[in-house]
């Protein structure tokens, strides 16, 4: 996607986690995300869905929430719609290193049409809630890449948002985590990264083999009760295939639990497994079409193969 051409420019993904970006989604509702970015300068990041891409401003001092109050939004890169699903901590060498919460999400639309240097919006976010126009400032205050616009709060006939909202407000819409909880995971979260990769030898009792050419998946056993003692922890059932994922020097290949090659079946799954930055691995999952409440149905799957 040429639009994210700059995105990607300014990212190493190999050392942030931050989505690469590539997936279509479809459907007609658009979406809209409010980030809080703790970098070199505390800042808010406004972005909404439109043609495929999260188009984004940053909002030095946050968006204004009284009508008639006008905020700075300096426009940046596009970036991929992934990005809404976006919380963490970014390396602090890396293009924008800090820390980032989603403050706000839902939709957007638009209100009227879309012009170069207007947008009028309409948020219906889980904490903003309204109208707001986007314009494009002029002469002198503009900058020789025109990015400089103006977010302004308008009236609304009936006025949605919490009165006590304000930008101090410190909680993740999506893991109700503080800046600073968000910060102190940053470990955790970062020893996935590609490059902190385990390394096989220092492992005790690990001995150097080939990969076994058969794998069969540990399956679920029914039980009546839920276990009060061990260490369990649950997961959320997901309605999908099997499917098994062999990575060699030959390739992907990927098998259902029973043994079948439906590599064919599952086209994109197998090309990106082939982009890992792995030369043999094992990987077992579960292929699932998700509704746009999060749950996966099997029917719907179905119909999408
Ligand atoms: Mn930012």
């Amino acid at each position: 996607m040429e639009r994210l051409e700059e995105y990607r420019r300014k990212r190493d993904f190999t050392r942030t986690r931050e989505p690469a970006g590539g997936t279509d989604r479809n459907g007609t509702s658009e979406l809209y995300v409010m980030h809080k970015h703790a970098a070199s300068h505390d800042h808010f990041d406004l972005r909404l869905e439109q043609d495929g891409v999260l188009r984004s401003w940053a909002l030095p001092k946050g968006p204004s929430l009284v009508p008639g109050e006008k905020r700075l939004a300096v426009e940046v890169e596009d970036h991929p719609l992934e990005y809404a699903d976006f919380e963490g901590s970014i390396p602090e060498k890396a293009y924008g290193g800090g820390t980032v919460m989603l403050w706000d999400r839902g939709r957007w639309r638009l209100k009227g049409r879309s012009r170069k240097d207007r947008i009028d919006i309409e948020l219906d976010g889980e904490r903003l809630k309204g109208s707001w126009t986007l314009t494009r400032m002029s002469g002198k205050r503009q900058d020789k890449h025109g990015r400089n616009w103006l977010l302004i709060k308008r009236h609304d006939d009936k006025p949605r948002m919490e009165a006590s909202l304000s930008v101090e407000l410190d909680a993740s819409v999506a893991s109700g985590r503080s800046m600073s909880e968000i910060a102190e995971a940053h470990d955790e979260t970062n020893s996935l990264n590609a490059v902190h990769l385990p390394d096989p030898a220092l492992l005790t009792n690990a001995r150097k083999a080939a990969l076994s050419q058969v794998a069969t998946p540990q399956l679920a056993t029914l039980a009546r009760e839920v276990p009060t003692q061990g260490e369990w922890l649950h997961e959320i059932k997901l309605d999908g295939y099997r499917l098994l994922a062999h990575i060699d020097k030959d390739g992907v290949r990927l098998t259902t639990r029973n043994g079948k090659d439906w590599t064919q079946r599952f086209p994109e799954i197998a090309r990106a497994l082939a982009a890992l930055p792995i030369t043999t691995a094992r990987l077992d999952g579960e292929v699932v079409a998700l509704g746009e409440d999060g749950i996966s149905r099997f029917g719907q799957l179905q119909e999408a193969l």
